[in-house]
């Protein structure tokens, strides 16, 4: 279990050296064997994570290892885990999708990576943060795809590794930051692109990089 949760602990300080979160926001778990969810505990600056007993807790939730209370997004983590074949989750309060997400229900697919998402990213009706009534609204959010924007607040990614999560997100905050500044060039309305085009660069992308 140490050795899962210093890789966790090395993604939940990844977040704040690439200025994905300030402070001690945000929140990052990751499945460990098949019933149980190592996350990051609640508040807990994340220089100090390699120091702390792992947390974990069930699929139900209930703390089964570490002493810390656990994060208060547990709801949206337990969730995505009890809907999805996810294997790791990562939230963050990163700038542009914040912005973005006070301004659209939805990131105009301004660059091809929005297919790597699995399709336009949605954003979440805004709810009080911890509550099952942000999960429900992100559960929506998620359908058919791997991430999504939480109004007013941030991102929330998944994937099959904390690797793979982390780099969606940083692909996600990168699109927000593109389009904003596309936006806000002044020179008319950027361009977008068509489901047609998503969809070619979803098959695509399914043989990118290295055999
Ligand atoms: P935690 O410190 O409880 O994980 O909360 C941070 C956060 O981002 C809440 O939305
Ligand atoms: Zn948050």
């Amino acid at each position: 279990m140490r050795e899962a949760w210093l890789e966790l602990a090395a993604t939940a300080r990844r977040m704040t050296a690439d200025g994905l979160v300030v402070g001690t926001s945000g929140n990052v778990s990751a499945r460990f064997g098949d019933d149980r969810v190592l996350v990051t505990p609640s508040g807990v600056p994340y220089e100090e994570l390699d120091q702390v007993d792992p947390v974990a807790v069930n699929l139900e939730g209930h703390q089964v290892n570490g002493k810390l209370k656990p994060t208060s997004e547990l709801p949206l983590h337990l969730s995505i885990y009890a809907s999805t074949p996810a294997r790791a989750v990562v939230h963050t309060h990163a700038v542009h999708a914040t912005a973005v997400s006070t301004l659209v229900d939805e990131l105009p697919p301004i660059h091809y990576m929005t297919a790597a998402l699995g399709g336009v990213v949605r954003v979440a009706p805004y709810a009080l943060y911890g509550t099952e009534e942000l999960a429900q609204g992100m559960r929506a959010a998620l359908k058919d795809r791997s991430g999504c924007l939480l109004r007013n607040h941030g991102t929330i990614v998944y994937g099959d590794t904390l690797a793979a999560a982390y780099d969606r997100t940083a692909q996600l905050e990168w699109m927000c930051q593109v389009w904003l500044t596309a936006r806000s060039a002044g020179a008319g309305e950027p361009s977008l692109l068509s489901e047609a085009q998503l969809a070619e660069v979803g098959e695509k992308l399914k043989g990118y990089g290295q055999r």
